[in-house]
């Protein structure tokens, strides 16, 4: 059996460049969702750990962090990408048993991490202000300034692509960041801000204090010295990092869930469609913000694609996540009660496929077998609301007109895709289609750190990923000089 490759001690919180107990003296459980065994004890963090961080941001924006220039900033995310490579295998490990993702996702979320340092590594000194037109006399310019101390709350499914995306574009931008990262999901975030510190980052430039969300969470959404909120979660603790945010008039940018559709036309490449139909819904397991876990299919090849899928569904192996299978366990035995109780919905006959779980899983890990659903309104609560596991619902539409008032029927809009060789139809539907990220005859572009990313309606607001993350994590000031 593999043990944990940890070379700090993971029951600490890192504030202000040094690791130390919470101060509340708590623990909690680091539960290993393959098998269900307690691997590690992580900290408890709680409102005074969070105000210590606070105290150690501004502290590192009055000192060194503050002093530094953009492009010393890039080259310590470059630092920071390098060491993020060179311990890799450790970093994999660690997701992989922390969450239960197969390891291969988990190196994928790596180089994913090491991919947004390099990214943001380069861009710290390319975002620049404006000089702007104005009256005779005057000379109008913008600056880009960062908002100060960040506060960055992530979620368990994907933790180094979500720390990577957040504190890279506000690290870049010279922010001084507090993460809290999910209870269920520590391990790399910690690992993180070790190698941050070993690449340079000056002490206090990020804190990193693990804890509850009604704890360490909300403190960090209700602490006044917080001037810009970055959260990545539920649409319920969306709403109150929301309301919490509306107290303090600070900036929030929420990723939120997603129903998302993959809309399959007759004229669409089913060969070329399908790995990507069948992964879009069970890569980590369905638990993907962007899962495209609404498949809608022109009525006239319904039934071959239904056959396609549910072969390819069918055949999928499931393990625990350090064997390396297609699907491992979900995260926890919370968030299998919940995709129970979804499947639990399901009558016989809707459902169409589901792979079977071998013999000889280990008991306690939480493992749900991939289904693929049918034979339901596109208004069921299976085809609306984010089921978050290994399930897909396929449903049939008439012409572009149908597929898009399904697609566009729920209350998400997160990313979307369209299988078709008709260029037009790709146009037009791309131009239709209500989501923050449209994908032509691909889906999720092997995860594009360069290409901005958020959603519409409850699937939040604002955007992340990309350039366009930079403004987010700055304010602009205009400066008037009138000299005559
Ligand atoms: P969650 O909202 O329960 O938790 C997310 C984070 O919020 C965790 O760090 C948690 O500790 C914290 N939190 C919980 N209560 C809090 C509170 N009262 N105040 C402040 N913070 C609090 O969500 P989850 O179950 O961990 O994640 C699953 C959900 O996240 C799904 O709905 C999924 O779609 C969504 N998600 C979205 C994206 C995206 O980019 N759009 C990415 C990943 C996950």
């Amino acid at each position: 059996m593999t043990s944990l490759p940890l070379w700090f001690d993971p029951a600490r919180v890192f504030i202000g460049g040094t690791w130390r107990a919470p101060l509340g003296g708590d623990t909690l459980a680091v539960v290993d969702p393959s098998t269900g065994a307690e691997i590690a004890r992580i900290a408890r963090g709680t409102q005074a750990d969070i105000a210590a961080a606070v105290d150690a941001a501004e502290a590192a924006l009055s000192g060194a962090w503050g002093a530094m220039t953009a492009a010393e900033r890039g080259r310590i995310l470059f630092r920071l990408g390098d060491l993020v490579l060179q311990n890799a295998d450790a970093l994999a490990t660690l997701e992989a048993m922390d969450v239960g993702k197969p390891l291969r996702q988990a190196q994928n979320d790596v180089m994913a991490l090491a991919r947004y340092c390099e990214f943001y590594g380069g861009a710290a000194d390319k975002l620049t202000g404006d000089t702007i037109p104005f009256q005779q006399g005057f000379t109008v310019y913008t600056l880009r300034e960062p908002h100060g101390v960040t506060g960055h709350i992530v979620p368990w499914n994907y933790p180094m692509q979500i720390i990577g995306r957040s504190i890279g574009a506000a690290l870049a931008t010279g922010n001084a960041c507090v993460l809290k990262p999910a209870e269920e999901a520590c391990l790399t975030a910690l690992a993180f801000a070790d190698l941050a510190a070993q690449a340079g980052l000056p002490s206090g430039a990020l804190n990193v204090v693990p804890g509850l969300g009604a704890e360490a969470g909300a403190a960090l959404t209700a602490e006044p010295r917080v001037r810009h909120l970055s959260f990545t979660g539920s649409v319920a603790t969306g709403k109150r990092v929301q309301v919490a945010a509306a107290d303090n008039i600070v900036p929030v940018t929420l990723e939120l869930g997603g129903k998302s559709p993959q809309l399959v036309f007759a004229d669409a490449d089913l060969d070329k469609a399908l790995p990507f139909l069948v992964n879009a819904g069970i890569q980590n397991a369905g638990q993907t913000c962007s899962a495209g876990s609404r498949i809608l299919v022109h009525r006239d090849i319904h039934d071959d694609l239904a056959d396609r899928l549910s072969d390819a569904i069918s055949a999928l192996k499931i393990a625990p996540a350090m064997d390396n299978a297609d699907v491992g366990p979900l995260v926890s035995a919370r968030q299998k009660a919940i995709v129970d109780g979804f499947l639990a919905m399901a009558t016989p006959d809707q459902i169409l496929a589901q792979a079977p779980l071998p013999g000889g899983l280990p008991k306690g890990g939480n493992y749900i077998a991939p289904t693929l659903l049918g034979h339901l309104t596109p208004d069921h609560p299976l085809a609306q609301d984010e089921i978050f596991g290994p399930v897909q619902v396929l449903i049939p539409f008439d012409d572009e007109d149908d597929a898009i008032r399904i697609a566009n029927g729920t209350r998400y809009g997160l990313v979307a895709s369209v299988w078709s060789a008709d260029g037009g139809r790709q146009m037009r539907l791309a131009k239709r289609l209500q989501a923050g990220q449209v994908f032509l005859n691909n889906y999720g572009a092997a995860g594009g750190v360069e290409l901005p990313f958020g959603g519409v309606g409850h699937s939040g607001h604002g955007r992340e990923k990309g350039f366009e993350a930079l403004y987010a994590f700055t304010t602009l000031k205009t400066v008037a000089a009138h000299h005559g």
